[in-house]
């Protein structure tokens, strides 16, 4: 098991509803010694990569993409959920499902803070059925920008979001992938990654 597989299973807690909370050290608390060694293993995986900017989704994605972003010496941008209807020329958009919440959010990113040509790392709390990642390569397109991978912290692997977007030919590395879990007995099996071995 890797460093975040370990963590997940001694402070993750299963949910009915195949929701995984990780409360404690990722999605309310946060420790931030395991942020920065997230961000180090992000730089590893993504480190051949020309990343200019880091992207992610508001709320739990941003210090989580921030830790990365240092990592690169790039800025980070978050896509900001917005309940205005009036969206101006100003702002690339998306329609993004929430998978925990179960409604539809309106994402904007300003076009002031991203460009056509640049390079784009993506990076997300959860992978579940994919809308938010979506959404975010989505808006990078839009931009003319250049999506160079897709870095998540906890992927679910029995969710179809993870396939789908590699089928679509994008890279996305996930620091750890959930193959099964259940709520009942806790227990969490993950996925043997070639980065582990
Ligand atoms: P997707 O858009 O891939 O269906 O879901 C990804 C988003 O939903 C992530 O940004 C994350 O915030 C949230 N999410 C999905 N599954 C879980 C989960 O099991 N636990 C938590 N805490 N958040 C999740």
């Amino acid at each position: 098991m890797n460093f975040l597989e370990e963590r997940i299973v001694k402070d993750g807690i299963v949910k009915h509803g195949n929701v995984l909370k990780v409360d404690s050290f990722l999605n309310h608390q946060m420790d931030i010694a395991l942020m920065e060694e997230i961000g180090r293993e992000f730089k590893r995986r993504f480190g051949n990569k020309t990343v200019t900017k880091v992207l992610t989704i508001e709320a739990s994605g941003i210090a989580i993409a921030a830790f990365v972003a240092k990592e690169f010496g790039v800025p980070m941008v978050f896509a900001k959920k917005s309940k205005s209807i009036n969206i101006d020329g100003e702002m690339y958009v998306a329609e993004v499902e929430s998978f925990t919440h179960k409604n539809k959010n309106t994402v904007i990113v300003s076009k002031k803070f991203l460009h056509e040509g640049e390079h784009v790392l993506i990076i997300d709390d959860f992978l579940a059925n994919g809308c938010a990642l979506q959404g975010l390569i989505s808006i990078t397109e839009s931009a003319g920008a250049i999506v160079e991978g897709c870095g998540i912290v906890i992927e679910k692997g029995f969710q179809y979001g993870g396939r789908a977007i590699r089928n679509m030919g994008y890279h996305v590395e996930s620091l750890a992938i959930i193959d099964a879990m259940d709520a009942e007995s806790g227990t969490i099996t993950f996925r043997q990654q070639e980065q582990d071995a």
